[in-house]
């Protein structure tokens, strides 16, 4: 395995009521403004993450 392929990201939201991990390598990221992303984060883009193989762990605040 390379770098790239073992890499993992952490992230939560600022209350600390969810945290979660994702291991694996991005494929590509993007701002997206277009009216569905708008509509679906009620805000002036989305910020979208593409991977085929990256693992996504909800290790807090998963229902
Ligand atoms: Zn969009």
């Amino acid at each position: 395995m390379d770098e790239a392929s073992t890499a993992t990201t952490a992230g939560s939201c600022l209350c600390g009521g969810i945290a979660f991990e994702i291991s694996g390598p991005f494929e590509a990221f993007f701002l997206c403004h277009c009216s569905r992303c708008r509509k679906d984060t009620g805000s002036a883009h989305a910020a979208n993450l593409f991977s085929s193989t990256a693992k996504l762990t909800w290790l807090s605040g998963q229902d």
